[in-house]
């Protein structure tokens, strides 16, 4: 295929690195930016991210044959009506990035011509709480799901040279409607994050009058309110353009509290050993326990003992590795395998790291 010029407005967190991706897969693709703000541009520039910048979102339209819209949900709404009074290329692509579809594919429907333009929803579900062009990440979506929902404005041959436009992403192609994106990411991700922000208000205010609160507040309250640290401007904004779903999951969540409750109430001990057992089936047999599933890892446990040097001397037999996160598992050593936990971005990197491990120490290694 002839080399391509994408053009991505928003150089943040995604539109830097489906920028560096595009570029991974496709060298001699022309990569151009748009950016707001001077830093992103400069840094984007600096990086490599993209070819040319500039702050004039209407400047690079008409050169694309791919556009691609990485800024808050929002201002991608606002960016497709610019485009609608655009002189672009005939049968240009334009595809964006936000975590909800529904709103943004009918701003689409609504205002983009089919005769010129073609129109494809997508979400890369992946992310991290960094923002802007100095967090763009080459591997940020490895193995992620990136979803495409297709419009009126689209067709298969669209989504195909989608896919191989962003092929360099190595990310987990799927197609699905967009009302039922919604309605599947307000259970796993958006009320999700209203109950870790919940749990966090709560105990916060609960610590007010029992201090020991901020200090007990440990393992399984960490793991379940680690996303309440999220953005809230993007959280905001997630929540007010697919308000339906988000409200029918709080009212669902509501009755099934409620007959928790009448459980404890009842004192009725078979129902809460059902409950609580039903809950931990039901995770086991999820794709979380698998790598694809949103925002997970290939973790390593490592059962070290308390002594110097310890995690100095496996950091540096992983020296080189596409390491993400390394925790030390202190409380609750009960409910893991290991204390040492460390997160990879790849396979490759989790396997290495196994072998090496072994081989050179002594410490149990598990992966789970
Ligand atoms: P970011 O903050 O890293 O980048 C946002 C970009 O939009 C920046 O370049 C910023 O300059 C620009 N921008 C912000 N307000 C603007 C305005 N009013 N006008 C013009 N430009 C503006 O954020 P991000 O994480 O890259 O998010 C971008 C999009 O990707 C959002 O629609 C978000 O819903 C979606 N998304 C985010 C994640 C995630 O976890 N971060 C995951 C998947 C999809």
């Amino acid at each position: 295929m002839a080399a391509k010029t994408i053009y991505i407005a928003g150089l943040g967190l995604i539109g830097g690195s489906l920028a560096l991706g595009i570029k991974r897969g496709h060298p001699d693709y022309r990569v151009l930016g748009y950016n707001r703000s001077d830093k992103s541009r400069e840094i984007a520039l600096e990086r490599g991210i993209v070819d040319e910048a500039t702050s004039d979102f209407a400047a690079f339209a008409p050169l694309a044959d791919v556009i691609i819209l990485c800024v808050p949900i929002k201002q991608t709404m606002e960016l497709i009506e610019v485009l609608a009074g655009l002189d672009l290329k005939q049968n240009v692509i334009i595809t964006d990035a936000g975590s909800t579809k529904l709103d943004i594919v009918r701003m689409a429907e609504i205002h983009l011509s089919p005769e010129k333009v073609q129109f494809v929803g997508s979400h890369p579900m992946a992310g991290s709480h960094k923002s802007g062009a100095i967090a763009a990440d080459v591997n940020l979506f490895e193995n992620a799901y990136y979803i495409f929902t297709p419009t009126a404005l689209s067709d298969s041959g669209t989504i195909a040279e989608l896919k191989d436009i962003l092929s360099g992403l190595h990310a987990r192609f799927i197609e699905i409607d967009a009302e039922e994106h919604d309605r599947v990411t307000s259970q796993i991700s958006h009320f999700p994050h209203i109950l870790a922000s919940s749990l966090m208000e709560q105990a916060a205010h609960y610590a007010d009058d029992h201090e020991m609160t901020r200090h007990f507040a440990a393992g399984g309250f960490r793991d379940m309110t680690r996303i309440a640290e999220s953005e809230p401007g993007m959280w905001t904004s997630i929540l007010l353009t697919n308000r339906q779903s988000v409200l029918e999951r709080i009212s669902d969540f509501k009755d099934r509290l409620d007959q928790v409750a009448a459980y404890i109430e009842q004192g009725d001990e078979l129902a809460i050993w059902d409950y609580f057992n039903f809950g931990r089936q039901a995770r086991k047999d999820m794709e979380i326990h698998k790598r694809g599933g949103v925002d997970s890892f290939y973790e390593l446990f490592v059962d070290v003992p308390d002594e110097e040097d310890v995690i100095l001397h496996i950091l540096e037999l992983l020296r080189g590795t596409s390491l993400v996160n390394i925790r030390i598992n202190e409380e609750n050593r009960e409910d893991i395998t290991g204390i040492l936990q460390i997160s990879f971005k790849t396979a490759k990197d989790l396997d290495y790291a196994y072998n090496k491990i072994s081989k050179e120490t002594d410490y149990p290694v598990f992966t789970k």
